[in-house]
């Protein structure tokens, strides 16, 4: 058990927050926003770490990322200072962003945070994207929930 212990204790040392982004890396900033290869124009907005590595994992996206740290949600008492969007707001102004896409949950405390983010965008000229909404891969119709089925519907592409 003592290398373990050794292990997870230099981890805990040396795992920083990224003062740009928020990710959670062994240096600061993280190895994302170092990495030159990554287009500098588009940030994808994440509620959480995970999502972030979500992300990475799928290969989705080789772009800029920035962790809220959370959704809205005032039932938990979850406001707009608790999140980090004052630093997004100011990155999508200091940053030569073009798109800022809203990778946020398809829950009603995602999809508020993505509308009030959306708003105090307005003046910033940059496009505000948000992911799809519909069948998974793999997925059958008739196993659908109706929300979805219907959102799928409405946000059907040109085959
Ligand atoms: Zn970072």
């Amino acid at each position: 058990m003592a290398p373990l212990a050794a292990a997870l204790q230099t981890a805990i040392e040396k795992i920083e927050v990224c003062r740009t982004c928020g990710n959670v890396d062994s240096q600061n900033p993280c190895t994302v926003c170092t990495d030159p290869k990554r287009d500098d124009t588009a940030i994808v907005v994440i509620a959480d770490v995970a999502d972030l590595w979500a992300l990475e994992r799928a290969h989705a996206i080789n772009a800029r990322y920035h962790v809220l740290g959370g959704t809205l949600s005032p039932l938990d008492g979850v406001g707009p200072q608790d999140l980090s969007i004052d630093a997004l707001i100011s990155r999508v102004h200091a940053e030569p962003i073009k798109e800022v896409i809203l990778a946020l949950n398809a829950t009603v405390d995602g999809q508020t945070t993505a509308h009030y983010i959306t708003d105090l965008l307005q003046e910033a000229n940059v496009r505000v994207t948000r992911l799809a909404h519909g069948v998974p891969v793999g997925g059958e119709l008739d196993y659908l929930d109706e929300g979805t089925l219907s959102a799928a519907m409405r946000q059907r592409t040109l085959f």
